[in-house]
């Protein structure tokens, strides 16, 4: 049986007194019941202080992309090796933001998912397809194709990783999938993934809340979620982490 696992994701909010307030009334919170685990992925720069509140508790972190380089004449990157040294379990990469934002091709995501697993952090490796590309039918060929790229810079590292199924469509529009149309997304993951599918974690993402949070992580192959706004706010995170 797999974990369930909820990562929070804080793309680029918080400050020094805001971050502390959440850290410590996560900690305070999370009784870790079951085989539930939590994970919070922080800006760069609040890394350390992750850290420092969150060490020996049952709450993992990480952060939100990684270089894909090891290191060298990168200015303004961060490689996974400087991110593994603040204690860090999780590197999200390929999020839809980095994707359309900032250009991410789906071998460099790939590249980044394999400097994250060679330093020693879990990559969690996001895929999802745009409302026009769910509305062409062409969801599957399009999260396949995100898929390929991985599958071939990890090998046998992939049973090791964790996927988030992030539809562009769900994510910070209160629109979430529906678990039907996360679960049959899943289902094909998990069935491309092979021998390692049933090891590998797959999270759903987008528009996840407390209210909507149960149904999806009741499906069989939804093991919970990749958290946007509401990880920002300590109660409604750990409802979802409760679900
Ligand atoms: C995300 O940023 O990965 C995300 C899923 O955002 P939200 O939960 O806000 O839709």
């Amino acid at each position: 049986m797999r974990d369930k696992l909820v990562v929070g994701n804080w793309k680029m909010h918080g400050g020094l007194a805001q971050n502390d307030a959440l850290l410590s009334d996560l900690r305070a919170g999370w009784g870790a019941p079951g085989r539930r685990r939590l994970a919070v992925c922080v800006p760069f720069p609040y890394l350390w202080q992750a850290q420092a509140a969150l060490s020996g508790s049952a709450i993992a972190w990480g952060v939100q992309n990684v270089s894909e380089h090891a290191s060298g004449a990168f200015t303004g990157e961060v490689s996974a090796a400087m991110v593994a040294e603040f204690g860090s379990t999780y590197a999200i990469v390929g999020h839809s933001e980095r994707r359309v934002l900032y250009e991410e091709t789906d071998k460099a995501v790939a590249a980044k998912a394999a400097a994250a697993a060679g330093a020693g952090l879990t990559p969690v490796v996001c895929v999802g397809e745009t409302l026009s590309q769910r509305e062409a039918g062409s969801t599957a060929a399009v999260v396949l194709r995100q898929l390929e790229p991985v599958l071939a810079h990890l090998g046998d590292g992939v049973a090791s990783a964790v996927f988030a199924y992030e539809p562009v469509w769900a994510i910070g529009t209160g629109r979430n999938a529906t678990p039907e149309q996360a679960q049959e997304v899943h289902a094909l993951l998990r069935q491309r993934l092979g021998a390692a599918g049933s090891k590998v974690t797959l999270l759903y993402g987008g528009s996840v809340k407390a209210s909507n949070a149960g149904a999806l992580f009741r499906m069989p192959d939804i093991d919970g979620g990749l958290i946007g706004g509401a990880s920002l706010k300590a109660d409604e995170f750990l409802a979802i982490a409760s679900a």
